[in-house]
């Protein structure tokens, strides 16, 4: 990618020179670096600075043996990691990822995209992000209990609610959360519930945090839709993906009148042209932690592919809501050359940079993740207040602050687009928004 401005070349250069093994964290820092040219051309004062550096080295990265006991009493290893990447407007903040895939190049990326996107919710929280290779598929209740308790030992040294603030990810939902939250109280000898978010609700638990990540982004893609005099009603929608994003996209997606007719897994995809039927998903995904393949024996006229091609499907709209780097050049050319006219990412960094600039090259609406899926630390950021305040407000107060926010996420990346002359460009909008506020509090916190 071509710099002009020689500041950012010569950091970029370092970022791809110190962290050569880490793709997904130098695709990261050079995706929001290029947009921000414009701003740091007029501040040279960021270079003596050095506040480009700074921002791309994290404050604290942790990483731990995590040693845990099978069914059958076999010892397995795993590798934990948290990463705390900039406190500059508040606590660390972000998600634990538990998948195979985790390394410490993906919790980087994870955590340097938290810090802008925990700047454009407005609430006060710094970025981080934290995992580990362990794989939660095919374990047992007692065996997942086992390695969140043994995670948590070692963690619990590193966070705090004034200090890091966990919560989930991929792999990590409710009932991981509810194991970790327990080994903290009982190591702390304390009932700290603001150290992490996406509680149940019996113990500090906000409503709306389950659904938050997927209503958030159909709240943005909505008011991106409106501003451009569109909406969901009546169009064609694919979502990748069936978790907890997927899932509750899926369904605001549904009753602002789209029709969502595909959803996905690592192992394959499901088609079904009536509208996929959310009660079946969520049973199957959310109760039975069973196969998305298994849809189609519920619903016959539904159909199963194996492999990635959910792209190739036909639809107006495009959430991609599973991973990093799911949509890629080709699966974005498909997707324009079918007529989709809206993209908006669900998962963080789902689409590669030959897809993001695909999209901007056609003009179609596009909503970058740090954008567009803050609404699950935005809910986070409130779950945290409620704590704090010892309060618990209803669902409705809640979908509520969400809507508001996510409608202001829209309206800030679109502004700060327009100022610098990028109209409707709403990533680089993103970056520039996210950006700013924690440059400015960096500079005023001098050189730490
Ligand atoms: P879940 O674990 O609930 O679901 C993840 C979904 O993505 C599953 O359907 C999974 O399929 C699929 N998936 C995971 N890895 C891959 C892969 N390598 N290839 C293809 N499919 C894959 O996670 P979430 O729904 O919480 O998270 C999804 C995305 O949204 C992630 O990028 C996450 O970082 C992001 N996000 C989540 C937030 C939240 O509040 N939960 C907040 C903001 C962003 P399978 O079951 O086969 O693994």
């Amino acid at each position: 990618m071509d710099f002009q401005n020689t500041y950012l070349k010569d950091v970029m250069a370092q970022v791809a020179s110190k962290n050569a093994d880490q793709p997904e964290f130098i695709q990261a820092v050079e995706e929001v670096l290029k947009s921000l040219e414009p701003i740091v051309d007029l501040h040279p004062e960021y270079a003596k600075a050095g506040l480009i550096e700074r921002m791309v080295e994290p404050e604290r990265q942790i990483m731990f043996r995590v040693p845990w006991v099978d069914d059958n009493g076999q010892v397995h290893v795993n590798r934990g990691f948290r990463v705390q990447f900039n406190s500059a407007i508040g606590p660390f903040k972000g998600g634990l990822r538990f998948h195979p895939s985790v390394n410490l190049g993906i919790i980087k990326f994870l955590g340097f995209e938290q810090t802008f996107k925990n700047s454009l919710t407005s609430l006060p929280m710094g970025g981080g992000k934290g995992g580990c290779d362990f794989d939660p598929k095919g374990k047992s209740d007692n065996e997942v209990m086992r390695f969140c308790q043994s995670f948590m030992t070692e963690l619990y040294k590193h966070i705090g609610p004034n200090t890091d603030i966990p919560a989930g990810d991929i792999g990590v939902g409710g009932r991981e959360i509810g194991y970790m939250f327990g080994q903290y109280k009982r190591i702390r000898t304390a009932f700290e519930n603001g150290v992490l978010t996406g509680k149940g609700l019996t113990y500090g638990g906000s409503l709306a945090r389950t659904q938050a990540t997927g209503y958030g982004l159909c709240y943005f893609t909505e008011e991106m839709l409106k501003a451009n005099k569109s909406s969901f009603k009546g169009k064609t929608v694919v979502i990748s993906g069936s978790g907890n994003v997927a899932i509750y996209a899926t369904e605001k997606a549904t009753e602002y009148g789209g029709k969502v007719v595909a959803l996905s897994d690592s192992n394959g995809y499901i088609y079904d042209e009536n509208g996929v039927d959310l009660a079946i998903i969520k049973d199957l995904k959310e109760v039975k932690r069973a196969r998305l393949s298994e849809y189609v024996n519920l619903v016959p006229t539904a159909k199963y592919f194996a492999g990635k091609g959910i792209w190739t499907i036909k639809c107006d709209i495009a959430l991609p809501c599973a991973t990093q780097n799911e949509l890629n050049g080709d699966d974005a050319r498909t997707l324009l050359a079918n007529g989709c006219f809206c993209v908006a990412e669900g998962a963080n960094m789902p689409s590669t940079p030959e897809a993001i600039d695909a999209f901007i090259a056609a003009k179609i609406l596009f909503g970058p993740a740090k954008a567009a899926n803050a609404g699950g630390v935005a809910t986070s950021g409130l779950e945290m207040s409620q704590n704090s305040l010892r309060l618990s407000w209803t669902f409705e107060e809640v979908d509520e602050k969400l809507f508001n926010i996510m409608k202001n996420i829209f309206w800030a990346c679109s502004n700060a687009a327009s100022e610098v002359g990028m109209d409707g460009n709403y990533a680089a909008g993103a970056n520039i928004a996210g950006f700013k506020k924690v440059a400015e509090a960096m500079m005023a916190q001098g050189v730490i």
